[in-house]
């Protein structure tokens, strides 16, 4: 059967549960239980190192360690958060820089990884450790986001669990994965619960307000820090130790891994102090000299170090419960969630704001979060097809419709970087090592113990061999009353019809969404923490003003930040305003949420509906799409200026590119690298704008300047006309460009005064355009023929250069009549 596993992917650390026999059960990757610190490295030669033993080698290199990589998921480089993050890290850590697309990229030893592909390096090794431990495969996984998380972070988050080769059934809420393990939101409760979310980690603090009734959860609010944790109290207690140790002894001399030390015993005393009131602290050998820290600390001592931060976290709490316009009494419940909390001075604090009887710490605060995700993977009634978005049943290996898979591809690990490939990869993403040779190793399965009789069984079993019992897990959760294991996404039991312990929550949107406007500033739609899929489509007025060929562009963003680009981009719409569209018109504009996430719009014109479109909310960069509109705009000069002289051949070719890049304006993902269609459709243009040019140059240089030019020129025009057109119907335009750029250079060894008195010769022979310019300039050409005819140079140069004046009112006259630029226009605020 397909199993799942619950993950806690946290900042400083992870861990894994499982649901077995319809309860969750942390699964340990030690044998003194806990999680795995979220950190990676390589030893000096290479070897991969993850969790405590990556974290034991910081005191040998800490180039070539990297930890809490979780705050760099899914962002660009010049995001606040990584800018803030990378100050915290210090300045000993890996080399962190801005990757070609914009995000960042971590050099450890000689190889440059994302942030995506360490997670996948951290989950594949959670993976690996679940297997074996519980001996049968896990080829699905529940993952845990904080509240914040935007889409591009959860998709992040979802492609680092799709290369450690799972099917991601879910991201999942870090609070609303708590509630679940708390058994908030039951199938029996009348009543919403309001819950509050107080989760202190390692480094970072998130305050989360909930409601919760069976099947929703409301988010009423969210706040924190998120660079304030535990790794702080460490420090505050090192920076005491160590001021005791420079105290003590004047001759000590710090060696580089010494700090490294001292933090970790700090570390060590500090949990010690949550159960004890005092503990020995002990660091050896520091210093050249191999000195010993030896000291005692009191739980006062440290309470006086830490309790202005320990304020800090009510204080925000407080703020939080406030924002949502709620007051303390209004919490039915807060859960204590985060290693931190367990600090006694936390729990103190709370007590005194909230009232004792409130606080939850019935469930272990360092693993609920993984337990609430392995309670997830059996509320889902369905599986989302990551290609096509169909609902496909939970014991489909691949999508019914589209055919992707559904159960996690096996992977196998690149043998020079570690990073972790789908198995039959070729090159690695990392390294480029040929990766096609390699096989993925499967666990060996394991027999199944029967939970009646305690007899061992194949590991493929469905009945008890000894007493007939059924051996198959349902997946879901476990009746209390009547302990059947159900199947899963059932709030009652199926047998005794008693209430399960929690119900499917809700999906909400984990940020506002909010469209552009014409000053640049963002105006929010859709709130955060709104249910979707929408029951109403969600209406909004604007005005617009646009001249008939001017974009509308509605680009809607998530987030809260101003400008509007500083946020992340879910994707935009397009809409040519016609003849009838143009001039000042009310814009309604009216967005609806789809069960799978994707935003649908629809644009009135005072009233009248004008278009609609819809869009997946997608992962494009800010600078991507600023490029690829640029690029998009040039094409569509070229093709409203030109489009009659292509050929068919042409015009489709450059029709498929202007879609493609047109696609990518609108903020959906090309299906390939961005930067190799970026540049393309850049070469394609510039090729077609030569390949006219020359055409039209071809044409005319013969037909008006034949006798003012050597022969062999003119016959190598005519030739290159000819070969042009042939190269232009095959829509050829590596060739013709060749040609064109022979043609270019004819036209350069023929001079510029040639040029122009072709131009206008040209101009003049067509009609339309006024006509006693059109006079003037044939008067002056036919002077020039008969000059040239007698060989009256003097009079040829004076009729060239009366043409090459004429030329400039040529010039100004094809000004007027060239396009109009067109303009992209925004929505603007009504005024009341
Ligand atoms: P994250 O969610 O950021 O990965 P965790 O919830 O796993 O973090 O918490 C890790 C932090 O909790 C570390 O700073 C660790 O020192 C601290 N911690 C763990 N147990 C205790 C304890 N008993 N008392 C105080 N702090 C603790
Ligand atoms: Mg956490």
């Amino acid at each position: 059967m397909r199993r799942t596993l619950g993950i806690d992917l946290g900042t400083t650390n992870s861990v894994v549960a499982w649901l077995k026999g319809g309860e969750p059960e942390v699964v340990s990757s030690s044998p003194e239980g806990g999680g795995t610190p979220s950190a990676v490295g390589l030893t000096a030669d290479d070897g991969l190192l993850v969790g405590q033993e990556a974290l034991n080698w910081v005191e040998r290199d800490a180039t070539r360690v990297i930890t809490t990589v979780k705050r760099l998921m899914g962002r660009q480089f010049k995001d606040e958060k990584v800018q803030q993050a990378l100050g915290r890290m210090g300045d000993d850590g890996p080399d962190i820089t801005e990757g070609p697309d914009g995000g960042v990229l971590i050099r450890l030893g000689e190889h440059r990884y994302t942030p995506v592909q360490i997670s996948a390096i951290i989950l594949r090794r959670l993976k690996r450790d679940a297997e074996t431990r519980l001996g049968s495969g896990f080829d699905r996984a529940v993952i845990t986001a904080p509240a914040y998380f935007g889409e591009r972070q959860i998709a992040a988050t979802r492609e680092a669990g799709r290369l450690a080769g799972f099917h991601v059934v879910r991201v999942l809420a870090e609070p609303t994965s708590a509630a679940l393990a708390h058994g908030v939101g039951r199938a029996g409760d009348e009543d919403a619960t309001t819950v509050l979310v107080y989760d202190l980690g390692g480094g970072t603090f998130d305050v989360s307000i909930l409601t919760l009734m069976p099947g929703v959860v409301d988010v009423l609010g969210v706040g924190g820090d998120n660079l304030l944790g535990g790794t702080d109290f460490d420090s505050s207690l090192a920076g005491h130790l160590q001021g005791l140790l420079d105290a003590r002894d004047a001759a000590y001399e710090a060696l580089p891994g010494d700090a490294a030390k001292i933090r970790k015993a700090a570390e060590r005393a500090k949990i010690n102090l949550s159960a004890e009131s005092s503990t020995e602290v002990i660091a050896s050998p520091l210093g050249a000299s191999g000195m010993v820290l030896s000291e005692t600390v009191d739980r006062k001592e440290l309470e006086a170090l830490i309790s202005d931060r320990i304020e800090q976290t009510v204080r925000l709490t407080l703020s939080t419960v406030a924002g949502a316009s709620l007051r303390p009494e209004d919490m039915d419940q807060v859960l204590l969630v985060g290693g931190s909390s367990v600090i006694p001075l936390v729990r103190e604090q709370l007590a005194e704001v909230f009232g004792r009887e409130k606080l939850r710490t019935d469930v272990d605060p360092m693993t609920c979060v993984a337990l609430g995700a392995a309670v997830q993977s059996a509320l889902v009634e369905e599986l989302e097809c990551p290609g096509c978005r169909a609902a496909c049943p939970l014991d489909a290996d691949a999508c019914p419709g589209c055919t992707a898979p559904l159960m996690g591809a096996p992977t196998v690990e690149c043998p020079t970087c570690h990073v972790p490939a789908p198995e039959g990869t070729g090159e690695c993403p990392v390294c480029a090592f040929d990766l096609s040779g390699l096989a993925a190793e499967r666990p060996t399965p394991s027999p199944v113990v029967c939970g009646e009789c305690a007899e061992e069984n194949a590991p493929d079993a469905l009945e008890c061999d000894l007493c007939g019992a059924e051996l198959r897990d349902g997946g879901g959760l476990k009746c209390a009353k009547c302990s059947l294991v159900n199947r899963p996404g059932l709030a009652w039991c199926s047998y005794c019809d008693a209430e399960l312990p929690v119900a499917a929550p809700s999906d909400v949107t984990p940020r506002p969404i909010g469209v552009r406007t014409s000053d640049g500033t963002l105006e929010i739609l859709i709130e955060a923490g709104t249910r979707y899929p929408t029951e109403q489509p969600v209406r909004h007025d604007f005005q617009v003003t646009a001249n008939p060929g001017d974009m509308l562009e509605i680009a809607l963003h998530e987030g809260d930040l101003q400008p509007a680009e500083r946020n992340d981009l879910c994707g935009v719409a397009l809409y040519e305003m016609t003849e009838g569209a143009a001039g000042t018109k009310v814009l309604t504009i009216a967005v609806h949420l789809d069960q799978d996430r994707s935003i649908h719009v629809e644009i009135r014109l005072d009233g009248a509906a004008f278009s609609a479109a819809a869009f997946r909310r997608n992962l494009m960069a800010p600078e991507f799409r600023r490029r690829a509109r640029e690029v998009h705009g040039r094409f569509q000069t070229f093709l409203a200026e030109w489009r009659h002289e292509l050929t068919r051949a042409e015009d489709t070719v450059l029709n498929e590119t202007a879609n493609a890049l047109e696609r990518v304006v609108r903020g959906e993902a090309p299906g390939r690298s961005l930067d190799t269609l970026l540049e393309e459709a850049d070469v394609l243009l510039v090729r077609q704008q030569n390949i006219r040019s020359a055409s039209a140059l071809s044409y005319r240089y013969p037909e008006h300047v034949a006798d003012l030019m050597p022969q062999e020129d003119s016959e190598a025009m005519r030739r290159h006309r000819t070969a042009l057109r042939v190269a232009r119907e095959a829509a050829d335009f590596e060739h013709g460009h060749k040609i064109a750029d022979e043609v270019m250079s004819i036209r350069r060894r023929l001079g510029t005064d040639l040029f122009q008195v072709m131009n206008a010769l040209s101009f003049a022979s067509h009609n339309g355009v006024n006509a006693a310019l059109q006079q003037r300039i044939q008067r002056a050409g036919d002077q020039l023929t008969e000059a040239v005819r007698q060989g009256d140079l003097a009079s040829a140069d004076a009729a060239k250069s009366r043409i090459t004046d004429l030329y400039q009112d040529v010039r100004r006259a094809l000004d007027e009549f060239s396009l109009p630029e067109r303009k992209t226009v925004h929505p603007r605020r009504m005024v009341h």
